[in-house]
């Protein structure tokens, strides 16, 4: 069920200001998070509006993976509420498979985000309790012969705002001394599809997560030579233990054992089925992979391959880079210099939440990334802020932690909505005003 828009042109030419009337809650980003609890409003009988900056659903997945992707967790674990996947799934869907199950999802719960709309502000007016949303979208005409871009710049507002623009929302490309002067291409692992155009080049890839150890794997299948600059420790971990997804298994464990000692165990069973990452570059952090997921948000690495190409030398590991030299040389910190025909940062991404988000309601960090209230439990309701404010798919557990946002908060927008149903005597479906 979507939330009627009710459009109010005023201005003309190449710039534009609209508002809107919206009726339920407002959700930015259409990725997994948003549809999620678009989804699950919809159960309820809410209606909403989704704001979404791409052209399509689920942007990260469809226009910023590299093909060769799959889930890194087994499906059970990478559900969005109400909907299984299909049995004929495999285990570690595809990323096409997951855009399938996506696309339906979103036809399934009659999801239609507005296209096109990149926020770039929220406020609270106390005064009215709104929320006041800003987006702004483009349209191009081939009018006079030429074409002309109109930017519209449109208000919505309702009671109840819902961020669910990710974790990941913008690249991030450190800053290396002396870019500008390398020959070779340099690209974020955002942009980067598949090992096959690099081909018998060096590359360096920048970063050892997930993402650059996958490239690194895929490069080295596409006959390319790849370097992987490791600037501090890495947990390696095999995607699976004795035929049982390692995931899984530490799940599990937690249920009964503290986490350093899952952590410990889960070290032990890596050591006999991977040897001893140290010897080949990768030390490993002092917290162990768990304890770090906890604190910082950082994944372990679960390995599809790449590790055995580390210790047959086909993909050499190289330290943190100082700075490019010219040409096509790049220095390392410990002032070695190589020469690569590409670099790839595997550097990750942030939120953009800050720059978008006025009163946030203490419940996002300077960075974007969630935070929790001090003294509030885990599983608390710190998803929630104030002033009708809700925070989905910022918990660090990906895909799982979005569902269960995602239920909670439209569980509680539901019985707000309801509530203010029942006080307008069931005859007047709340509608917030436009400025
Ligand atoms: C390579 C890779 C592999 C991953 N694999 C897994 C996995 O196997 N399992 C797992 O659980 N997690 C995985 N993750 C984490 C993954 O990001 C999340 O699980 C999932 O995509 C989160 O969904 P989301 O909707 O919260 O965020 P996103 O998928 O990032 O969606 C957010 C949406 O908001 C939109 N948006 C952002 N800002 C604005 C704005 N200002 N205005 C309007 N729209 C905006 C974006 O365009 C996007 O469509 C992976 C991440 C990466 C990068």
């Amino acid at each position: 069920m979507q939330g009627q828009v009710a459009g109010d042109d005023a201005g003309g030419g190449s710039s534009r200001r609209r508002e809107s009337l919206v009726r339920g809650p407002i959700i930015v980003g259409a990725g997994p998070s948003g549809l999620a609890v678009a989804a699950t409003l919809s159960q309820h009988g809410v209606p909403f509006t989704v704001l979404e900056r791409s052209d399509g659903i689920a942007d990260l997945w469809t226009n910023r993976t590299y093909d060769r992707l799959r889930l890194h967790l087994p499906k059970v674990f990478c559900e969005l509420p109400h909907a299984r996947f299909p049995a004929d799934f495999p285990t570690y869907p595809t990323k096409h498979d997951f855009l399938r199950y996506l696309r339906s999802y979103a036809a399934r719960f009659g999801v239609s985000p507005l296209f096109g709309r990149t926020v770039t502000r929220a406020r609270y007016d106390a005064d009215a309790s709104l929320w006041r949303v800003t987006a702004v979208s483009s349209s191009s005409s081939a009018a006079d012969g030429g074409g002309v871009t109109t930017t519209t710049e449109t208000e919505y507002a309702s009671p109840w705002l819902v961020v669910a623009s990710g974790e990941n929302a913008e690249v991030v490309v450190p800053t290396v001394k002396g870019r500008e002067m390398f020959a070779g291409e340099v690209l974020h692992s955002s942009a980067y599809r598949s090992g096959e155009r690099f081909k018998g080049m060096r590359v360096l890839v920048v970063g050892c997560g997930n993402s650059g150890m996958e490239m690194c794997l895929d490069l080295c299948e596409h006959g390319a030579m790849p370097f992987m600059s490791v600037r501090s420790g890495v947990h390696v971990l095999p995607r699976e233990m004795f035929g049982a997804s390692t995931f899984g298994i530490a799940m599990k464990l937690l249920r009964w054992l503290p986490i350093k000692l899952v952590d410990r165990l889960l070290l032990l069973i890596a050591r006999m089925v991977l040897g001893n990452t140290e010897r080949h570059g990768l030390k490993r952090p002092k917290l162990g992979p768990l304890e770090i997921k906890n604190i910082t948000g950082k994944s372990p690495v679960l390995d599809v391959g790449a590790w055995s190409f580390i210790k047959s030398g086909n993909i050499k590991i190289v330290p943190e880079v100082e700075s490019f030299t010219g040409g096509n040389g790049v220095r390392f910190v410990d002032g070695n210099k190589m020469a690569f025909d590409a670099v790839i940062f595997a550097t990750g991404y942030r939120s953009n939440v800050p720059f978008w988000l006025k009163d946030d309601g203490d419940l996002f960090t300077e960075d974007g990334t969630a935070k929790q209230a001090a003294g509030q439990p885990s599983g608390g309701d710190w998803w929630r802020g104030p002033n009708g404010l809700y925070r989905v798919g910022f918990s660090g557990r990906g895909l799982l932690g979005a569902g269960a946002d995602a239920l909670r908060a439209a569980a509680d927008i539901a019985g707000r909505w309801q509530a203010e149903v029942a006080a307008a005597g069931g005859a007047k479906i709340v509608s917030s005003s436009s400025v």
